[in-house]
């Protein structure tokens, strides 16, 4: 299955109400939207302090076969007339791989488990159509194109021999980075530097992601052209790298590194992010609007 977070409105990006309560869950079969937001009736009611996890997905199984159902009888609303959102709403925590590939382990002559991971502020998180906002135009700031992986049961010191059961599905995400020495949790927390979408692909659908081609194009020009099976730690080593470290909650999203091409964005320039089986994005970067 796949699935989205979408506003159906015609909207510019940067618009607040992206962001607003108004959004809508769908399934995407083909081009079209189905839209499903009548199955949140099934979430749990929830008081103060609330849980640390995304509620659609620690929820799904119970979601799911409503969300088929419900798809079956709803009309299709065209790909193109909806904005699409991040698909995972309130993730407990963004985690990053570090020189995931051989070129960035070549030039900093260390493993991705010696760098540890990062971790991206949740509040940078957007989706496809909301666009990537930048504050400072003169720095450099370039994009990074990676396998995400959604998270789907809580979990902590998983075996890499049992870490498909704790994954949800895959999505693409950009983890877009502001070169420079302030540390990079900083650099790529700016609000919308981290992109999710265009909707998540559940697990089953997806039976190699370790061998999965990865492209990106700035403005029409193919920049980054990879493989996920050249990646250092593969998807399961990568959960159970993380989490001996932490725990893991449905929603969780990890990027898993970027692969070589990275390069510099700027106001106007449009990325088309593509992974096999997923799907493709096209994600606009603008300059912040000085008020
Ligand atoms: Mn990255």
């Amino acid at each position: 299955m796949r699935f989205c977070r979408f506003f159906a409105d015609p909207i510019h990006p940067g618009d607040a109400r992206l962001t607003a309560d108004a959004s809508r869950l769908g399934v995407v079969r083909g081009d079209g939207i189905h839209d499903v937001t009548a199955v949140l009736d099934a979430l749990p009611a929830l008081r103060w302090p609330f849980p640390r996890e995304d509620q659609v997905i620690a929820n799904f199984a119970t979601l799911r076969p409503r969300m088929e159902d419900l798809a079956d009888k709803s009309p299709a609303i065209p790909l193109a007339k909806v904005r699409l959102l991040s698909p995972v709403a309130n993730p407990n925590k963004i985690l990053l791989g570090v020189a995931n590939y051989p070129e960035h382990v070549a030039a900093t002559k260390k493993q991705p488990r010696e760098h540890g991971m990062f971790i991206k502020a949740t509040s940078a998180l957007v989706g496809a159509s909301e666009g990537v906002e930048l504050r400072n135009t003169e720095r450099l700031t370039v994009h990074e194109t990676e396998l995400a992986i959604i998270i789907g049961k809580k979990g902590t010191n998983i075996p890499k021999e049992r870490a498909f059961d704790y994954i949800l599905g895959y999505s693409i995400g950009m983890d877009i980075t502001m070169r420079g020495d302030e540390t990079p949790s900083y650099n790529k927390s700016f609000d919308t530097f981290g992109v999710l979408g265009p909707w998540v692909v559940t697990r089953e659908e997806i039976t190699q992601p370790n061998n999965l081609d990865i492209r990106l194009w700035l403005n029409g020009e193919l920049r980054q052209d990879e493989t996920t099976s050249r990646m250092v730690l593969d998807v399961p080593s990568m959960i159970e790298f993380a989490s001996s470290v932490m725990t893991l909650y449905p929603g969780d999203i990890f990027m898993t590194g970027n692969p070589k091409g990275a390069s510099r964005i700027a106001p106007g320039d449009m990325m088309l992010a593509e992974i096999e089986s997923i799907g493709r994005m096209e994600v606009a970067v603008r300059a912040e609007k000085k008020s």
